[in-house]
């Protein structure tokens, strides 16, 4: 029977840290502040830009919005991303991405001081990662060590395998981890024998966004298994890279979807504003 490792156990642990430190930061006058910079009124957006301010308020952490219209050019966003630059009550701002197609996402994104950047989305907060300047990682990378940590799991001298290579999840998580003294291979979409390779990992993050793809046939006994993915299956059922029911007569810890890494993420997008805040 494999073993749960519950994303929300490690949320809750999170929210109550983080509820503490804003507490103190708002008697001390300096609540930790967070924008929110959406341009347009995309569904998917304005779902997450909700859930974001219920999440933050039941935190005490202040919120204020920055919203453009969808046709906003590179200017007005880079007005915006100025404003929150030179506000030092603002101490984070999450950016609705990806951002419209006729934009300089790029420049958009790294015009945000690193600083602020708590989402870890601009070229200064990737070069952190790389290096060991101080920096925010992306929140689902920093999400994968949150659940390691929680668990307890070891990484120095482990091997971990990771399948994908994006700059939002496969890459920095892979670094964070290499920073540990854990053995990283990479996997992707190209790699040959895959299975050969995620069976010698004591640790494998799955992110690949391909629903159920990765079976027994991929682990052995004992491993800890990340299952970064959010996919829906064939019913319309949120589900992630692994196939959970595949595995479940396997002897391994494993991140459930949902109520794994997912649930992680936000929570360290909003200790991310504190420690901002703090710093
Ligand atoms: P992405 O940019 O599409 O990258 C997918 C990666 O998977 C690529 O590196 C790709 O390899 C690799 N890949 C694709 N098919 C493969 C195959 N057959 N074998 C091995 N590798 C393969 O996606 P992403 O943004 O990294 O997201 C990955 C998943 O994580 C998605 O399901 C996404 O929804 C989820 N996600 C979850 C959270 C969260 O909070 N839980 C946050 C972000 C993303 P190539 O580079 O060779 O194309």
């Amino acid at each position: 029977m494999p073993i749960v490792l519950s994303g929300k156990q490690v949320a809750a642990a999170i929210n109550e840290d983080v509820a503490k430190r804003a507490s103190v930061l708002a008697d001390a006058g300096k609540p930790a502040t967070l924008a929110l910079l959406r341009i347009g009124e995309r569904s998917d957006d304005l779902s997450y830009e909700r859930s974001a301010i219920k999440r933050a308020e039941a935190l005490g952490i202040a919120i204020r919005k920055f919203e453009l219209p969808a046709d906003a050019d590179d200017d007005a966003v880079l007005g915006a991303v100025k404003e929150i630059n030179e506000d030092a009550s603002i101490h984070g701002c999450l950016m609705f991405c990806p951002l419209p197609k006729h934009l300089n996402a790029q420049a958009i994104m790294d015009a945000l001081l690193p600083e602020k950047d708590i989402d870890g989305i601009g070229s200064g907060s990737f070069a952190a990662i790389f290096s060991d300047r101080k920096g925010f990682a992306p929140c689902t990378a920093a999400a994968c060590l949150a659940v390691l940590d929680y668990f307890g799991v070891e990484t120095e001298g482990k091997r971990v395998v990771v399948v994908g290579r994006s700059l939002v999840i496969g890459k920095p998580v892979s670094m964070m981890l290499l920073r540990r003294n854990a053995t990283v291979t990479i996997c992707h979409s190209r790699s040959k024998n895959l299975s050969d390779i995620t069976k010698e990992g004591d640790i494998v993050v799955c992110a690949t966004g391909r629903a159920k793809a990765y079976g027994k046939e991929y682990f052995r006994e004992g491993q800890v298994i990340l299952d970064v993915g959010v996919n829906f299956d064939e019913q319309g059922n949120m589900c992630g890279d692994v196939d959970f029911d595949d595995v479940s007569d396997m002897d391994v810890s494993i991140t459930p979807v949902p109520g794994g890494i997912g649930s992680v993420t936000t929570a360290i997008l909003m200790q991310h504003v504190v420690e901002a805040a703090e710093a």
